[in-house]
């Protein structure tokens, strides 16, 4: 599954371009670097779009002549530069600690994201594989094993509980001796290993908050499943390590989100993933995962009252309308497409925690149970318990 992406191929792969640069300078020409561009989705699901090929739609050509394209090719090799010692010592880097190491050259960090992402597409790899990881992270991750309640309410990054058991460079991740405590989404999914599961299913959730609603109802003592939140947009090791368990454990997976149009965009980033990272999909994109709620047809039928309604606001009617035209949407889940339309006509939203209305616990046992299928368990799953 993994590319070409060992340290010492990345290495010589950054002293081919670099040797190439370097050559055409020395010649007098101007280098040209070709950058593939990639999407996931374009905006006219009629036409005869290839998004959901991993293919490259069309590239774009730095060159030294022009000012802005310097500038970008300026930062570019300055990265590189460090990620070749990253890669050469064996360290991880945040995508903060190397804004830090110019920051009058890079001006801002989405300048060093965009030198990154472009790195990645040029060495035909993945981010971590150049040993970057996400700013909040590179700080804790040496805590990553530790319950939540060690963590502070500053860090980001996903949570996972319930029926699991894995290891982590050694260390063990025992969720099953407590399904309802929460741990920390390890930040190099690369060394999680030995997964172990006897769940039905994985649930994810949007919102902290319902997390740890789950957890006080202890909703993975009475449910057999893995819960996992990426608290609002899910970062890069949470959609890897969901990706890792869906492709060792074979279960299902849904997707519980506020019925508004910024939880519509967070599902469509598991199962998609995001047009930023587009050039990585293909090992971001968790394509198995299903629409569990909120569905604006859910206000009725669970019979929410007026006040747990939000109207749209004209900033969510503009979004909603402009994810409506994404084509992935009508080429693989035009079910979907068609709640997202019914929440546009009726203008409304409103959160998960609205159906505590009824009362404190049903969302963990009426609302999920009464969604999830009741299907019998494939066998390797089904460990005696
Ligand atoms: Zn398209």
């Amino acid at each position: 599954m993994e590319r070409n992406a060992s340290s010492g191929a990345l290495l010589s792969k950054i002293k081919d371009l670099t040797t190439s640069l370097v050559k055409e300078l020395s010649e007098g020409r101007s280098p040209n670097i070709c950058i593939h561009k990639f999407r996931n989705y374009c905006t006219d699901p009629n036409s005869n779009c290839l998004c959901s090929s991993d293919l490259p739609k069309g590239q774009q050509v730095l060159t030294l002549t022009r000012q802005c394209h310097a500038c970008r090719i300026d930062v570019l090799l300055r990265v590189l530069v460090i990620v070749q010692k990253l890669l050469q010592e064996n360290r991880h880097g945040s995508k903060r600690d190397i804004y830090y190491m110019h920051p009058s050259v890079f001006s801002e960090q989405s300048v060093v994201d965009r030198a990154i992402n472009d790195i990645c597409i040029l060495l035909q790899c993945s981010r971590h594989n150049l040993n970057v990881v996400d700013a909040t992270l590179s700080v804790n991750s040496g805590l990553s094993n530790q319950s939540r309640g060690d963590r502070s309410p500053l860090e980001t990054g996903g949570l996972v509980m319930g029926w699991l058991q894995f290891l982590e460079a050694g260390r063990k991740f025992d969720c099953i001796n407590s399904p309802t405590t929460a741990y920390t989404i390890p930040v190099h999914v690369e060394e999680v290993k030995d997964i172990v599961s006897v769940a039905k299913y994985i649930l994810i959730v949007e919102k902290e908050s319902v997390f740890q609603r789950l957890a006080n109802d202890k909703f993975c003592n009475a449910n057999r499943c893995i819960v996992i939140t990426g608290r609002g947009y899910p970062d890069i090791p949470t959609r890897r390590f969901l990706r890792l368990l869906v492709e060792k454990l074979c279960l299902p997976v849904y997707c519980l989100v506020d019925c508004d149009p910024y939880g519509f965009d967070i599902l469509t980033t598991y199962r998609f993933g995001s047009m930023q990272m587009a050039f990585d999909a293909k090992v971001l994109r968790v394509p198995e995962v299903q629409w569990l709620g909120a569905f604006p047809s859910d206000f009725e039928k669970y019979d929410l009252p007026q006040q747990c309604l939000l109207p749209l606001t004209a900033e969510d009617k503009r979004r909603t309308e402009t994810m409506l035209l994404r084509c992935y949407l009508q080429k693989e889940v035009p079910e979907w497409r068609l709640e997202l339309e019914l929440m546009l006509q009726k203008g409304v939203k409103f959160e998960i925690e609205a159906f505590s209305v009824h009362t404190l616990s049903f969302l963990s046992e009426q609302y999920i149970p009464s969604k999830i299928p009741k299907v019998e368990v494939l066998p390797g799953n089904n460990f005696k318990s």
